[in-house]
């Protein structure tokens, strides 16, 4: 039981319900000791379907993975086998080395030192925010807990709030409460399923980044799940690529981006042409240009990709003819459909607002070949 001055008492809002959330950092999270989090050819099956396929992925103490890729690919059923909510099929989880899920073994998710964030929040809306946060703290006489749990609840400027319930808080705060009650216990072990997704987009991005502080201070080893690219780019030390329950890819964002492992990942970091062609003499020949193909056979088909950004507008005369069939006002950056001399589908190019292109007018295009990609044919089929 907590004692009777933090226990639940009618709150008083500082502001209205959907506003700013007040400034954040005060003081500083207690550091953990991260571990290092390890899986080793994990599978999860229901039934004949594989949700997870050969996963192994080594993730080092304090470092922060985000796993991204589209709904159903098994990026949820990965986080909840590493917390020990579900059993792998088949497969090792390690926590520093330690068989925490195998053949022979299987600790309890309350045993593992592993810190769980949802989507939802999942705020308990009987007890208040203090006893929220103290949730994870059981152990602890009940005094330690309270005290331990408004630290935090400080860390993250909601100890206002300590005897008030949920119901009354916006989404940026239920989201700070959320967190303050995963970290509380230091776990070595974060675990976040899609922590944003809830938050309106003028919040996510100032909510990102004082989470990542925060975990930052915590030096907690951290796996978030997410299918935003950009959101992946932003919080990852890494990013790992998934597609029908495996990792395609690891990296870091200049990786990904720069050097795609197969086009679904090239799709997901760079809006792009994809123009099909035929290996001949060893290289594609397209009217901008020809590309080399390492890795690809004489006749085999192949899929060029052309980065939108990577296509320069410019007056007639100054590179391949074109007419531009389509103007899409997008703030400063908008985006122009051209269809040019010898292709047989319009080409999308980004263009800044003030180019000025207009519908109908003659123009020249380019291509920044390092803004190039060549996958094989094969890799086109649908994700
Ligand atoms: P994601 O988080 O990437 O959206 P999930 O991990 O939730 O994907 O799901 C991966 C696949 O496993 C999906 O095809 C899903 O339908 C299937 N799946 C997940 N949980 C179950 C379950 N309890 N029973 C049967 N199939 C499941």
């Amino acid at each position: 039981m907590l004692p009777a001055w933090l226990r639940g008492r009618p709150a008083e809002r500082r502001e209205p319900a959907g506003a700013g959330v007040p400034p954040m950092p005060r003081g500083r999270a207690a550091a953990t000791i991260a571990a290092r989090l390890t899986f080793e050819g994990v599978e999860r099956r229901y039934g004949d379907t594989y949700a997870l396929q050969g996963i192994s992925l080594d993730i080092a103490p304090g470092e922060i993975v985000c796993l991204l890729g589209p709904s159903g690919c098994g990026k949820t059923t990965l986080l909840r086998i590493a917390s020990g909510i579900e059993k792998p099929s088949a497969g090792r989880i390690l926590i520093n080395d330690w068989e925490v899920a195998g053949p022979s073994r299987f600790v309890a998710p309350e045993q593992r030192n592993v810190g769980l964030m949802f989507q939802d929040f999942a705020l308990f809306p009987h007890l208040t925010i203090l006893q929220n946060v103290a949730f994870g703290l059981k152990a602890l006489p009940a005094g330690d807990a309270a005290r331990e749990a408004l630290t935090v609840l400080a860390r993250v400027g909601l100890e206002h709030y300590a005897g008030a319930y949920p119901h009354i808080l916006s989404g940026g705060e239920q989201q700070r409460v959320a967190l303050a009650r995963a970290i509380v216990p230091r776990p070595s072990v974060m675990l976040m399923d899609e922590p944003f997704s809830g938050l309106d987009v003028q919040l996510r991005e100032s909510m990102q980044e004082e989470t990542l502080g925060l975990l930052r201070e915590t030096r907690a080893t951290c796996m978030i799940v997410t299918h935003h690219p950009e959101e992946a780019m932003r919080l990852g030390d890494r990013v790992a690529v998934m597609r029908r329950g495996r990792i395609v890819q690891v990296g870091m964002a200049e990786e990904l981006y720069h050097s795609p492992a197969e086009l679904f990942v090239a799709r997901l970091f760079s809006e792009i042409n994809e123009v099909p062609c035929r290996v001949a003499g060893g290289a594609l020949r397209t009217p901008l240009g020809t590309f080399s193909v390492p890795g690809l056979s004489e006749g085999e088909q192949a899929i060029l990709c052309l980065r939108q950004r990577g296509i320069r507008v410019l007056p007639p005369g100054q590179g391949l003819p074109g007419r531009i069939l389509q103007v899409k006002f997008l703030g400063d950056v908008g985006r122009v459909e051209i269809a040019a001399q010898g292709f047989d589908t319009p080409l999308k190019a980004r263009v800044r607002e003030s180019e000025g292109w207009a519908r109908g007018a003659e123009v020249s295009i380019e291509i920044d070949p390092t803004r190039v990609l060549v996958f094989p044919a094969e890799s086109m089929e649908s994700s």
